[in-house]
């Protein structure tokens, strides 16, 4: 949730379930994820099998969850959802997969945070079907084998390398999700403004994918914002005009950063005078959370050419320097 929280609130979460697609022909983008899905899961039909472990990574808003659930409807088997925090001990975890049918998705979100003596009840239960259980205690103590039904664990982790390796090399599947074009984004702002029964002309919509910085989940924020400032204002349909003010007044530059982003740039800028710099020493002079600037501000100031990860910290480009007006010096880098 930690995260998430930097993205949305109880009541976005709520309305959000409205908006997810149900089927993989219904998910907007992600074109080469889409199609080895589409095999994978066509193939454990036929087999009459239940799908290989999947797991998903990439940042938070990007659709994992709303993947997981699709995997689940396409298999035509129940989901059960739960989360690596939520689960504290060895025996919630033993609860949950022996409560499953055959062919089940177990959805565990946020995988890398699962505490090590959990995770070790996965192993065997991923690779067997089977739980291994001690009961009784000192001398007569003793482990015993429990066999689960066949299912598909559903993975989901902003960054594949802070799981163990153990693990993910359990998953048969690892799908990465990218942050989504410019296209895609209009394509999923339109059919969401659909689900909410609200006209957006063509520009409209562009210029909100425009500043959605890559992620689905922030595209369906603003266009929420946007559709209320021009409800105010009682036009029956979202113009372009609304549009640009709102998202003016919303401080979402046309980069689509927001003011942590800025924050962040300023701070590397005027206080360590470009970088490099630690992350943490990033994090705490803005006073975010670390995991919050790598998962969520981090990969998006790379990705647009903001920001660039060196051996020694993470330092601002000359792009940088020009979109947040600094003169740029070239020797300082040397
Ligand atoms: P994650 O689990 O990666 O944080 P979610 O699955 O919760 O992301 O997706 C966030 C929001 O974006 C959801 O409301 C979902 O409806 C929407 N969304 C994500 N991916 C897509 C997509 N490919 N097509 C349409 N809507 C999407």
């Amino acid at each position: 949730r930690m995260m998430d929280d930097h993205l949305m609130n109880d009541f976005e979460a709520e309305t959000e379930l409205s908006l997810r697609p149900l089927y993989l022909n219904q998910y907007i983008g992600q074109p080469k994820l889409k199609n080895n899905l589409e095999i994978f899961i066509q193939a454990a039909k036929l087999r009459e099998e239940a799908l290989d472990h999947v797991l998903l990574y990439g940042p938070p808003g990007l659709g994992k969850t709303t993947l997981a659930n699709i995997i689940a409807n396409e298999m035509d088997v129940n989901i059960r959802t739960t989360s690596g925090p939520s689960i504290e001990r060895p025996g919630d975890l033993a609860a949950i997969l022996s409560s499953l049918n055959a062919g089940d998705v177990l959805f565990i979100d946020e995988i890398h945070r699962l505490s090590r003596v959990v995770e070790e009840i996965l192993y065997p239960a991923m690779e067997d079907f089977c739980l291994d259980i001690v009961v009784g205690k000192g001398e007569e103590a003793r482990s015993i084998r429990i066999d689960l039904p066949p299912f598909t664990l559903v993975g989901a982790t902003t960054r594949a390398g802070s799981l163990s390796a153990p693990l993910r090399d359990r998953f048969g599947v690892h799908l990465r999700l990218d942050y989504y074009d410019e296209e895609n984004l209009k394509e999923i702002i339109t059919r969401t403004a659909a689900v909410f029964d609200t006209e957006i002309d063509d520009e409209s919509a562009g210029e909100i994918a425009s500043r959605s910085r890559g992620t689905p989940r922030i595209a369906n924020r603003l266009l929420r914002r946007v559709r209320d400032f021009a409800q105010v204002k009682g036009s029956e349909m979202i113009h372009i005009e609304t549009t640009k003010q709102s998202l003016d007044m919303l401080q979402v530059d046309k980069h689509g950063l927001d003011h942590i982003d800025h924050k962040i740039m300023t701070a590397i800028i005027e206080r360590y005078n470009g970088g490099p710099v630690g992350l943490d020493t990033i994090a705490v002079s803005i006073g975010e959370e670390r995991v919050t600037v790598e998962d969520v501000y981090e990969p998006f100031l790379i990705q647009k050419g903001f920001l660039e990860r060196t051996t020694r910290g993470r330092a601002a480009t000359p792009f940088a320097y020009e979109h947040f007006n600094y003169p740029y010096r070239n020797e300082k880098r040397k």
